[in-house]
C-alpha cells in the first residue's frame, strides 16, 4: 500500500556537528525525535496497514532510515553554538540506542544528551518526559520544547509551565520525494505559532496550504474545541436518557461519557422502530396475527433488555452494530431478541 521508496543513505558523517563557540549556559532545549528531528512517515505502514496489523519491533528498527529534519537541526546547532544545551528525549525505545546515535551522528544533530525510554516503559509521552525533566532539569531555564503534533499531551504540560513549545505537524508533501524541503510558520488564529515541514519535488502549492492552516485554529485549541464539544455532546446525552427514563450508566467517567451518545443513538432507532409498528399495525394484525404478536412481543422484551442494560462498557463495544435509523433499530431488538430468545 506503500508507495514509499527508501532513500539511501550514506552511512558515513554528512554533516560534521559544529563546535561551540559560546559558553554553556544554564538554558536548554529540549526536543523530541520521531515526527520531530527524524520524520518517519516511511514507517508507519508497520503501524497503520491494510492487514490491520502493529509491529512495533520493525517500526523502530527502520529508524536508521528516516529523514532528517534539516532546518530544525540547523536551528539546533545554532542554539548550541549560543551556549544552549540541546536536550534530546524520545519516546523511541531504547533498544534501538544504537542505530539513533548513528543517525544523529550521520545528521549532524549536535546534542548534549539523549534520552530514550526504557523498555517496559508504556506511560503517555507527556508522562514520561515530564517526569524525566522534572527529575533532571529542574531549574534550568527551558527556552523551548520541539515536539510532534501528535503528542499533544506534552505542549500541554508545556502551556500549564508556560514554557514555549513548538508543535510540528504532520508533513506537508506526498512523502515519495523530498528533494525540496521547508519550515513553515504558521501562525494561527488562535494566535498559536505552529512549524509544518513541507517536502516534495515542488512548493507549487506550497503557500497556499499554509496560508488555508493559518485560517484555523492550532492542533492544540482544534483538540481544546473537538473535547468541549464532545462533553458537550455527552451532558445532551445524559439528560435526554434521564428525561426518557433510562438509569444511570456504569463505567469510568470517560466510558459512561462515551457510551451515553451511543445509547442515546440505539433508543433513537428504537422509537423509529415504534413509529413503524404503529403504522403498520392494522395491516400487519390483519394478515398474520400470529407472527405480528411474536413480532410486538419481541420487540418489547428486547426493548426492556436495553434499558436494563448499564454497563458503559457494553454500549461501547456494540457501538458498530447501532445506527440511528429504522433499519438500525430492527437490527438492533432482532439481534437482542434472537440472542435472548424473546422470539
Ligand atoms: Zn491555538
Amino acid at each position: 500500500m506503500s508507495d514509499y521508496c527508501p532513500v539511501h543513505l550514506p552511512t558515513a558523517a554528512l554533516f560534521p556537528v559544529p563546535s561551540r563557540t559560546m559558553p554553556v549556559s544554564d538554558e536548554i532545549v529540549i526536543c523530541g525525535l520521531d515526527g520531530v528531528l527524524a520524520l518517519l512517515e516511511h514507517r508507519l505502514r508497520f503501524l497503520y496497514n491494510e492487514e490491520g496489523e502493529r509491529d512495533w519491533d520493525r517500526f523502530h528498527a527502520a529508524c536508521g532510515e528516516d529523514m532528517p529534519n534539516l532546518p530544525l537541526i540547523h536551528r539546533l546547532n545554532q542554539a548550541r553554538q549560543e551556549g544552549v544545551a540541546v536536550i534530546l528525549v524520545t519516546g523511541r525505545s531504547a533498544t534501538v540506542e544504537r542505530e539513533t546515535r548513528d543517525w544523529l551522528a550521520r545528521w549532524g544533530v549536535g546534542h548534549d544528551a539523549l534520552w530514550m525510554r526504557p523498555s517496559g516503559d508504556f506511560n503517555p509521552a507527556a508522562k514520561y518526559k515530564g517526569a524525566l525533566i522534572e527529575q533532571h532539569y529542574a531549574g534550568r531555564k527551558i527556552r523551548r520544547v520541539y515536539e510532534s503534533a501528535q503528542h499533544l499531551d506534552v505542549a500541554r504540560w508545556c502551556t500549564e509551565r508556560s514554557i514555549p513549545c513548538t508543535l510540528f505537524g504532520p508533513n506537508q508533501g506526498n512523502g515519495a520525494t523530498r528533494e525540496i524541503f521547508d519550515l513553515k510558520r504558521v501562525a494561527h488564529a488562535c494566535e498559536h505559532v505552529t512549524l509544518y515541514p513541507f517536502y516534495g519535488d515542488d512548493d507549487y502549492a506550497w503557500d497556499d496550504r499554509a496560508g488555508q492552516l493559518a485560517q484555523g485554529a492550532c492542533l492544540l485549541c482544534a483538540d481544546d474545541e473537538a473535547r468541549a464539544e464532545r462533553e458537550q455532546k455527552a451532558a445532551e446525552a445524559k439528560l435526554a436518557a434521564r428525561e426518557r427514563g433510562l438509569p444511570p450508566l456504569e463505567g469510568s467517567e470517560k466510558q459512561v461519557a462515551w457510551a451515553e451518545g451511543v445509547r442515546l443513538s440505539a433508543f433513537s432507532a428504537i422509537d423509529k422502530v415504534n413509529r413503524w409498528i404503529e403504522q403498520n399495525d392494522a395491516a400487519a394484525e390483519a394478515e398474520d396475527p400470529d407472527h405480528w404478536h411474536t413480532v410486538k412481543q419481541g420487540i418489547r422484551k428486547a426493548t426492556a433488555w436495553l434499558e436494563e442494560q448499564t454497563e458503559a462498557k457494553w454500549w461501547i463495544d456494540h457501538r458498530h452494530g447501532i445506527m440511528n435509523s429504522l433499519d438500525g433499530g430492527r437490527a438492533l431488538l432482532s439481534a437482542v431478541a434472537e440472542r435472548e430468545g424473546f422470539f
